[in-house]
Order: C-alpha cells, then structure tokens, then sequence
C-alpha cells in the first residue's frame, strides 16, 4: 500500500512530489502520456519566477524533477487507466496493467489541446496538422503555415513558427485578440505574421494526399470564402482537462474540470492540483502553488487518518 500516489509530472504533480518527499512519505509519482507536461510543448517560459532570462520549458521540468527525486520521490512511467475511489482503499490501474493501492492520491493530470473536430483535420494529425509548434515548427522551413485561435498560445504558436516558416497566417474568429496585450501587440507588429480576422476554417485540404496543402476559410460576417495556402495548421483553441480516467469517481463540472476546495475532491484522501481543476488561471506557477497546496493536505490527512 502506498501512502501517496501522485498522477502527472507538470509543475503541479511534480511540485506535489517535491513537497510530499520533504515530508517523508516517498510519493511515487505516475508519469502520464506527456512526461512534463504541457510545458514541454511550450518555448521559452518567461513568466516563471526566478528566471529573469526566461527558461526552455522542457528544462524547467527537469529541474523539478530533480529536485523531487533528490529528497526521495519515485516514477513510474504508464498512464492511468482507470480508477477506485468510492470504497476504500482507494485503487488505480495502469495501462501497463499494474494495480496499485494507496492512503492517497493527488490528481495533476493536466489539460490536452482541443482541435477544430474537422474530418479532414482529424485526418491530418501529424500530417501537417499541429497542436504544438515547439515540436513540429522545425519541420516547417521556408514554407508558409497558418496558426488557429486568439489567446495566448495561439500569439506564442505564432511568434514561434515565425523561426522558421516564410509566413505565419493567424486566423481568429472575431476581430479582437483575447491574448494578454503584450502577447497580442508583439504578433501585430510582427512583419512576418498577417491576421485573418473574423475568419474560421471550415476544411483543411487534402487528406487525399496526405498533406496539407492549404485552408479553406469563410469570414463569418461576409459569408465570402477563400482557400489559404499554407504547409502547415498549428490549432490553438484551447484544452480540456485530462479526466477520462476519473469520470463516476469524482464530481467534476459540466467540461470535465474536478471540482475541488482547497485541493480537497468529493472523496477523502483524493486532492487534485493543477490544470485539471483550473478552467481560469492555467499558469504553470499557478499549477505549482495547487501541487504544493495538494501535498501539505495530503500531508495533513494522513497524520489525522493515524
Ligand atoms: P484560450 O481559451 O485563452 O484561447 C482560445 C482561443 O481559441 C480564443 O481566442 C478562442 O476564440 C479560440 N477558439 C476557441 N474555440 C475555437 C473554435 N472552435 N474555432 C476557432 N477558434 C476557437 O486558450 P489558450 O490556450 O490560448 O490559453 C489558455 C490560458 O493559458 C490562458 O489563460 C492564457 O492566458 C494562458 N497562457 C499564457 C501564456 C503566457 O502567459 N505566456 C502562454 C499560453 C497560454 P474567442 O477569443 O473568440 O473565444
């Protein structure tokens, strides 16, 4: 029986661990799909504090990393699939088929990029379709490639892939940007980068080929339609909460985020930190604060539970 497993290795499952080793209960931390976390598929991390320079976001992670391990967390690499919580002891399967019985779990699973839901996108996945730019920009050398969305990913997607592409198209569905201003203001002054404002895609062709060659989009005031020709559609609309595993085991809203207080879930010894409980703030420092906030609770229940 484990005292604490710990489900993520973003910066809340792995601040978790760091604080759960410090306080001796030798968590052994699940490393999911995504070992890092979203941060991993992220550039340069210039809002973290206590790295003025900015920091790669793969090598954040393994700094917290380190730091867990070196007072006593342990991992083990297989996701998640499936759980039982609602009669103790509280019970976890893994992909690997392991079962694995624990006092208590915290839930850092973290968020999951959304796409369009186009079939011809669908389709084109790994193809020339994206949802990470710092994995697949490189690939994009000289040729010209569209970006989907108005927030801050999709200014940092952009901004990114102007290394390497010849032009960046972004493409929004209203005509204001939601990013943060210095985000947004960064990409409109860009000479590399135009906006397509008021526009979706509404196919990506040509799944026959097994390429992308270009877009179509139709601006949604004027009706009027126009292909796009571009190598390459980074999508960067948003995620959603990686709960799957969870679904009957712990109340969670209407978009599949746990609900939670003060990192407490609806079942005694169950704690969540991170994206999967924060439809709202989304940080990586904000992720961190819950991780900790998750292990000093954890900590608690177990010294109560005896
Ligand atoms: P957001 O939810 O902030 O933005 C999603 C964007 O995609 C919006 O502009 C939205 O349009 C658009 N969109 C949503 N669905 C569709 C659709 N079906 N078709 C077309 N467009 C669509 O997500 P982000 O991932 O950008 O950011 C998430 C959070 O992470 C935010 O809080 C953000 O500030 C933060 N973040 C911070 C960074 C930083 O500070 N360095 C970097 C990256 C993220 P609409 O505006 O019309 O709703």
């Amino acid at each position: 029986m484990e005292k604490v497993i710990i489900i993520g290795t973003g910066p809340a499952g792995l601040t978790a661990a760091l604080y759960a080793a410090r306080a001796g209960l030798a968590p052994l931390v699940v490393e999911g799909m995504q070992p890092g976390g979203q941060l991993t598929t992220t550039t340069e991390v210039e809002n973290y504090p206590g790295f003025p320079e900015g920091i790669d976001g793969t090598a954040l992670m393994l700094l917290f990393r380190r730091q867990a391990e070196r007072f006593g967390a342990r991992f083990e690499s297989s996701p998640v699939k499936a759980c039982r919580f609602r009669e103790p002891p509280l019970q976890l399967e893994l992909d690997s088929g392991e079962r694995l019985e624990t006092q208590t779990v915290i839930v850092a699973t973290g968020a999951s990029a959304i796409y369009l839901g186009l079939p011809s996108e669908g389709r084109l996945i790994g193809h020339g379709v994206s949802a990470c730019a710092t994995c697949d920009g490189a690939f994009y050398r000289g040729v010209p490639v569209a970006v989907v969305g108005g927030g801050d990913t999709a200014m940092e997607e952009a901004l990114f892939l102007t290394r390497f592409a010849s032009r960046v198209t972004v493409i929004h569905r209203r005509d204001r940007f939601r990013a943060s201003r210095i985000m947004a203001e960064r990409v409109l002054q860009h000479p590399a980068i135009d906006v397509r404002w008021d526009s979706v895609v509404t196919d990506v062709m040509d799944p026959e080929k097994g390429e992308v060659t270009g877009v179509k989009l139709r601006h949604v005031k004027t009706g009027a339609e126009d292909l796009l020709p571009v190598t390459g559609l980074f999508v960067a609309i948003g995620h959603r909460p990686n709960t799957e595993p969870f679904q009957g085991q712990l109340d969670m809203d209407s978009r599949g985020y746990v609900r939670s207080r003060n990192t407490r879930t609806d079942v005694a010894g169950v704690f969540v930190a991170g994206d999967v409980q924060d439809a709202v703030y989304r940080q990586a420092v904000t992720a961190a604060g819950t991780g900790c906030m998750a292990a000093i609770e954890a900590t608690r229940y177990l010294e109560t539970a005896g």
